[in-house]
């Protein structure tokens, strides 16, 4: 049959982390005893305050459309917070919400991009990034990084990437899927090449800006020159649990943000407004009420750390934030495990699907053919169960 469908749908990807997902839970349910460290996602719930806000807005009727971009309370929660956390004053006009921080990288790509432009995407980078980009007609500039660099673009890697076409740079810190967290002076770096390319944007995506075991978080904005030409994405899906919840947001320049709300009013209108009415109770709790899941995390990345460790072959940085591990397993490339041939990543993390029961998602989804990716986001038992097994198999 012909294929009715368009090119932009044929040529996009399917979404490696969510499509692991779904097939460790076919298998799961099919009966077999597999252990998910696929997806992104925390394994706790969500704090009973932030739940109470959600059952109050629910009484009070908030069952209407909110604004395009948020509700103004939320937004002036979300201005307070920029100002609190990373010494950034973000005007409510500068500021939208939208549907989980994917929704708020989408938005950008379609309001900044036209056909052709370049988009430098530091590999390895989340994995819904270029397609993201390619969808708003961005041609994505992969600059490979290494273990050796824990995972970091340098300013001159930056530099040779840059072209007459380069519109942006996306990036996070902490990183998904590295962990690995940018310091001052290496944004401070990465802003001076910047600073000869006054045209040159920045998307800095930093989701995971909470969950950081080196305990400071350093915004890109904050760096002279960068507010102007930044967009700043957020969310709480993983500092507060809330992945279910879908709430994003950017504090960027106003016309982007104006931008972004237009195109927002197209395509889904206001995000969810219970949702929004309990990101307010999140998001102006002070940090200290979801330290205790930060700690947890630091103290299983340390345990995964020490076990991968002694597996043979597992070549580790140490991820100072986010909750994955980012592995370089190369060293297995041309071998034959128990008859199985690996060659690749995608081998290997089939390999471990197939044979150890455990889900983890190949590098190459986000662009690093040498590693997998596992998170760390599963309770401790299952941690130890996982790594056993997979030392077991190899
Ligand atoms: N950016 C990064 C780096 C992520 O890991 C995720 C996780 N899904 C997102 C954005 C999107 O988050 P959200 O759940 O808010 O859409
Ligand atoms: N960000 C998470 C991950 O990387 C969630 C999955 C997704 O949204 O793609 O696994």
């Amino acid at each position: 049959m012909k294929n009715h469908l368009s090119d932009r749908i044929n040529s996009m990807s399917t979404s490696a982390t969510l499509a692991m997902a779904a097939k460790a839970r076919e298998l799961k349910s099919e009966g077999k005893d597999i252990i998910g460290l696929s997806l992104g996602e925390p394994d706790f719930n969500i704090p009973e305050f932030i739940k109470e806000a959600a059952k109050e807005a629910i009484d009070q009727n908030y069952s209407s459309y909110s604004p395009v971009d948020g509700y103004a309370d939320l937004k002036e929660a979300i201005a307070n917070k920029f100002k609190r956390d990373n010494g950034l004053t973000y005007g409510l006009s500068q500021i939208v919400v939208s549907t989980g921080a994917k929704q708020s990288l989408a938005n950008v790509a379609m309001v900044m991009l036209n056909d052709g432009d370049e988009v430098i995407l530091p590999a390895p980078y989340w994995v819904s990034y270029s397609d993201i980009v390619k969808l708003a007609g961005g041609v994505p500039v992969e600059v490979p990084t290494s273990i050796d660099t824990d995972f970091k673009m340098t300013p001159e890697q930056l530099e040779k990437a840059i072209t007459p076409k380069t519109k942006m740079m996306w990036f996070s810190s902490p990183c998904n899927p590295s962990g690995s967290v940018y310091s001052r002076e290496e944004l401070e770096g990465l802003a001076a090449v910047l600073r000869n390319h006054p045209d040159i944007f920045v998307v800095s995506d930093e989701i995971y800006e909470h969950i950081n075991f080196k305990g400071s978080h350093v915004s890109i904005a904050n760096i002279d020159g960068m507010y102007d030409r930044t967009v700043t994405v957020n969310g709480v899906s993983k500092a507060f649990a809330m992945t279910g919840w879908r709430i994003g947001y950017i504090g960027g320049p106003e016309w982007i943000a104006r931008a972004c709300n237009k195109f927002q009013g197209q395509i889904t209108s206001g995000a969810n407004a219970i949702a929004q009415r309990a990101t307010i109770a999140a998001i102006n709790a002070p940090v200290s009420s979801i330290k205790y899941m930060i700690d947890e995390f630091h103290k299983r990345r340390d345990l995964v750390l020490e076990l991968l460790g002694e597996i043979e072959g597992f070549n580790l940085n140490v991820p100072e934030g986010a909750f994955y591990v980012f592995p370089d397993i190369s060293s297995f490339f041309g071998k034959t495990i128990n008859g199985t041939e690996i060659n690749n990543a995608s081998d290997f993390s089939l390999y471990l699907l197939e044979n150890a029961n455990v889900a983890t998602v190949t590098g190459e989804a986000f662009g690093n053919k040498n590693c997998i990716r596992i998170s760390y986001a599963a309770s401790e038992k299952e941690l130890r169960e996982a790594i056993a097994r997979i030392k077991a198999v190899l």
